[in-house]
């Protein structure tokens, strides 16, 4: 096992030193750069690695169910061997906590674990067979099957703030695997050694499977450049993006733009509005706590976390919100993930500070060291959020608005204001339910998963996750990146007409060899 840094690109097997420059990590606590030197690649060296992606295809998405799952096994057994060393170097590069990325790499592995029981259990096909009918009048019906095949290379940029469950092994790249497509995957430039170390653990498996040496490959380089670069690239298929809105937009224009369009998953922004109705108020006694941990959790930097509260006036919602006041006063900040995603939660804090009808109420302790800036709360009202659409613009970090509305027609209408969102979640009573009845159909359009009680942060991986929503929360609400659905992004369904049984695709045979579940006649 390797699990020094060697600081280069993985290209079609080998460790390739960039020839476009090169970066260090910084250390966001501290703000010292870590060793060792990265080197960025250049074009021709992305071109290498995509045609290493396009050669791996056909032998990657060949493999059987069997070998397909035990390479993501085997992925999850070289992670675990490293953990000490993944865990140690996430948090010289990120300052998340030690465990916070414990749970992280965990979750990573357990994501990996999940789509390989997928594999072996062979759902993804979604196998449908509808029997050839010779003697059907007035015309005889042919023998159609149907199974999903995967895309082909799938790019995929990882995010800043999970270093793990979003990145290099995460969601995107294990659905991606799953599916059979070879990944070509960008590094984030703020934690390149948790992603080398990664990359390690997925190249010795592999060299020790005897896959194609490009089913997945690692490089580093600037996404305005690489990065649009890898999108552009006529052997990529599909994208998985998670990061800010303005770098999903920039990538879905140019995959759109292409001569052969592709498909984008960008997670980008999302607010998560939280809707308080009046008996939630009355009854939960621990509902401040409840709101200012979900904000102020790994220092905010979460896809889910609520920015926006809807809190009904009158004396029980005064209560409410002098109590999140003192919570959030005398909360200390936590590092953030880069000394720019600092600048720019403390901008986003100063333009939502200037907008009209917005207070400051609450402000925590500026964390030790660098970039640990003290929590925000802000309170407006519901005429306000109608016509001010800046209010809405998400502000990465720990900070969120308490929005008072006056009646439930009220909070009606500016629900249905609020812009598309991963989440959004209700907390209410039986006394409430006519009112939250009444809400549901806007909450369907509005987010991806609607909660009942609970805080939106900490998202489950399992079969009924959905992790995606309405632009601008992804870039295609129709799936999601979290849960095994997401292995549907990265397939597509191709219909056998009339095929030799010799010829079709083993699980869309009679024989069956492969045991999936397959739907005869729509049964
Ligand atoms: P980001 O700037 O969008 O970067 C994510 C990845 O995409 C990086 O690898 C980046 O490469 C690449 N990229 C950025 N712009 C690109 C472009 N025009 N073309 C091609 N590739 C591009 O996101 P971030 O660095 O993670 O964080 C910056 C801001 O994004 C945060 O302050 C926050 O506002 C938002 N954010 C939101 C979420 C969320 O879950 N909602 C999560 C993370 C971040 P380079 O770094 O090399 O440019």
């Amino acid at each position: 096992m390797t699990n020094t840094l060697n600081g280069n690109s993985l290209i079609n097997g080998e460790w390739v030193p960039g020839s476009e420059g090169e970066i260090k990590a910084l250390n966001p606590a501290t703000e010292e750069h870590l060793e060792p030197v990265f080197s960025l690649i250049g074009a021709d060296q992305l071109d290498a690695a995509a045609q290493a992606a396009h050669e791996a295809f056909p032998g990657y998405s060949a493999t059987d169910p069997t070998e397909r799952a035990d390479f993501l096994d085997l992925i999850v057994a070289n992670l675990e061997d490293r953990r000490e060393a993944i865990v140690d170097r996430a948090k010289q590069e990120t300052g998340l906590t030690e465990a916070r990325l414990n749970g992280e790499l965990s979750r990573t592995s357990n994501q990996l674990r999940l789509f390989a029981t997928v594999v072996r259990s062979g759902s993804f096909h979604r196998v449908r067979i509808d029997p050839a009918l010779p003697e059907r009048e007035p015309a005889p019906r042919a023998d159609i099957r149907q199974r999903m095949v995967p895309l082909g290379p799938v790019a995929v940029f990882g995010a800043s703030n999970f270093p793990l469950a979003f990145s290099t092994a995460g969601g995107d790249t294990a659905s991606a695997l799953a599916a059979g497509c070879p990944v070509l995957f960008k590094a984030h430039n703020a934690h390149p050694g948790t992603a080398e170390l990664v990359a390690q653990a997925i190249h010795e498996a592999i060299t020790e499977l005897g896959l194609p040496a490009g089913t997945f490959s690692l490089v580093y380089g600037p996404g305005a450049k690489i990065g649009q670069r890898l999108v552009a690239d006529p052997r990529i298929t599909a994208v998985g993006f998670t990061g800010s809105r303005s770098g999903g937009l920039a990538i879905a224009r140019t995959a759109f733009e292409r001569a052969r369009p592709i498909p984008v998953y960008a997670e980008m922004s999302s607010i998560n509005p939280v809707v308080v109705l009046p008996g939630a108020l009355e009854s939960a006694s621990d509902l401040a706590e409840g709101f200012v941990g979900s904000v102020t959790g790994s220092s905010g930097q979460l896809c889910t976390v609520p920015g926006l509260i809807f809190v009904p006036e009158g004396p029980e919602g005064d209560k409410f919100v002098s109590r999140t006041v003192e919570l959030v006063d005398a909360a200390v900040g936590q590092t953030m993930l880069t000394p720019s995603i600092a600048k720019s939660w403390a901008e986003g804090v100063e333009h939502m500070s200037a907008q009209s009808g917005v207070q400051i109420v609450a402000r925590g302790q500026d964390g030790q060291g660098s970039n640990a800036p003290g929590p925000v709360l802000f309170e407006t009202n519901a005429e306000t959020l109608l016509v001010n659409a800046e209010l809405q613009k998400e502000i990465f970090g720990a900070a969120s608005l308490i929005v008072r509305y006056r009646e439930p027609a009220q909070l009606q209408e500016a629900v249905a204001k609020v812009e598309g969102q991963l989440t959004v979640t209700v907390h209410a009573t039986e006394a409430d339910h006519d009112d939250v009845a009444a809400l549901v159909p806007r909450l369907e359009n509005l987010a991806g998963r609607i909660l009942y009680g609970g805080w939106p942060t900490g998202v489950e991986v399992g079969h009924a996750m959905v992790h995606g929503g309405p632009f601008p929360a992804t870039s295609d609400s129709r799936t999601t990146s979290v849960g095994t659905l997401a292995i549907e992004r990265f397939l597509r369904p191709v219909a056998y007409q009339d095929f030799p049984q010799d010829l079709l695709p083993a699980p869309a045979t009679d024989a069956n060899p492969w045991d999936v579940s397959q739907s005869i006649d729509g049964k």
